[in-house]
């Protein structure tokens, strides 16, 4: 299991890595193939240098082959965002989460009432219960900051919030508006000042090496991020750590099985 998490994590950055370093090169590997093709037409087909143009030319083009292949391989983590109930998503993440934690842990759940729908991959937001869930264990399982290491609770706690300009925080540069919340609370040996600095950058870690990649917080953003939401660490050395995450809030819509058709049909068609 702690594997496969490991591994998830791994395929999620290299993918989103690809996608974005794949783009860029790309583009200067068609300026390097154009500019080289005008180059070998300007020059007489018996020029010395035109070997070495080929070599390139061949080179060039191997590259643009295996950015290809990056960039299907990035796309390959097709992503079905649908409207969720938050709620949903936590319930069913529960027995893995406490396979996760182990016994020297307790999980706590408070669900609020009619938390709002979001729109997001369900696999993805399992995704980030999970690396909360294995970072606040570590947490509570290693004894640092006078933590004993023996233990703890771990709470998730879900939420709606209303944002206007005036109670907007300044962490989250959000637009006004509702916004489902997900608070995940442990009672761990919390971060020092610098850990929490740079917590979200990838493979940033204080994990001896194989026990933690650096991944887990930057996917956690990432895939925040990419739903339209933010997060936000609240820790101190010896006081546990919250992760709070906001998530807009869209309007439900009609599930499979309803009645009535969404979108309404227009008339006459
Ligand atoms: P990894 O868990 O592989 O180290 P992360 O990106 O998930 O990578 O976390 C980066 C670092 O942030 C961790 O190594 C740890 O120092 C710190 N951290 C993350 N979550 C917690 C937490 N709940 N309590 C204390 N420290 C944490």
């Amino acid at each position: 299991l702690e594997e496969q998490l490991r591994q998830a994590q791994k395929m999620e950055a290299v993918g989103q890595l690809a996608g974005g370093v794949a783009h860029d090169f790309n583009n200067l590997l068609t300026v390097i193939g154009g500019n080289l093709s005008f180059v070998r037409a300007d020059l007489p087909p018996d020029h010395a240098a035109q070997a070495d143009l080929a070599e390139i030319a061949r080179a060039s083009d191997r590259a643009r082959t295996l950015v290809r292949q990056l960039l299907a391989f990035s796309r390959k983590q097709v992503l079905s965002p649908r409207a969720l109930d938050l709620n949903e998503v936590v319930r069913g993440a529960e027995k893995l989460l406490r396979r996760v934690i182990g016994e020297e842990i307790v999980l706590e759940t408070a669900l609020g009432r009619d938390v709002g729908i979001v729109l997001a991959d369900a696999g993805q937001l399992d995704q980030v219960l999970l690396n909360l869930a294995v970072n606040a264990r570590d947490a509570m399982l290693t004894a640092q900051h006078g933590h004993a290491g023996s233990g703890g609770t771990l709470t998730l706690e879900t939420g709606t919030v209303t944002l206007d300009a005036r109670t907007a925080p300044a962490w989250a540069p959000l637009a006004p508006g509702r916004y489902v919340r997900l608070i995940v609370r442990d009672t761990g040996h919390g971060m020092d000042q610098t850990t929490r600095a740079h917590a979200f950058e990838p493979f940033f870690t204080t994990k001896p090496v194989g026990a933690g990649t650096g991944l887990g917080l930057a996917t956690v953003y990432g895939i925040v991020a990419q739903s339209g939401g933010t997060v936000r660490l609240d820790s101190a050395p010896g006081q546990g750590t919250t992760v709070t995450i906001l998530l807009p809030e869209v309007e439900a819509m009609p599930r499979e099985g309803d009645t009535g058709s969404w979108p309404v049909p227009t008339p006459g068609q």
